[in-house]
C-alpha cells in the first residue's frame, strides 16, 4: 500500500529563516530512506515547493502499523513540532482501476 504524507509550515517556521529548523529538515532528508527501510518502508520520492513552505513524500508501507512506527523515529517526531503533516492512504492509477473493477462486479 502507499501512504502520501503532506509537510506544510508556516513562513515563520521555515528551516530558510530558523536554523534549528534547517538542522532538523536536513537531517530528515539524509536519513529518512534508510530510517523508512528499518521499517521495511520504501521512500518512493520527496517533493518540494519550496516558496510555497509545503512538500509531499510517498511511501510504498507493507502496512499501517510499521508506518505507525516509522512515525515515532525521533527525526519524524521533530519535524512535526513545526510542521502539519496530514496522511493519506493513497492508490495507484493501477489498484485504483483493480478497485473499480471490484466495485463493479460487486454490484452484479
Ligand atoms: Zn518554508
Amino acid at each position: 500500500m502507499h501512504v502520501l504524507q503532506t509537510l506544510s509550515h508556516s513562513a515563520e517556521n521555515c528551516p530558510i529563516g530558523k536554523p534549528e529548523n534547517l538542522e532538523t529538515m536536513k537531517n530528515w532528508l539524509e536519513n529518512i530512506d534508510a530510517l523508512a527501510a528499518k521499517h521495511g518502508i520504501k521512500v518512493s520520492g520527496v517533493w518540494t515547493d519550496r516558496w510555497g513552505h509545503t512538500s509531499w513524500a510517498i511511501y510504498e508501507v507493507p502496512n499501517m502499523d510499521a508506518f505507525t512506527k516509522f512515525e515515532l523515529e525521533a527525526e519524524n517526531l521533530k519535524v512535526v513540532t513545526f510542521n502539519h503533516i496530514e496522511t493519506r492512504r493513497v492508490t495507484s492509477a493501477k489498484e485504483t482501476l483493480a478497485f473499480f473493477n471490484q466495485c463493479q462486479k460487486s454490484k452484479q
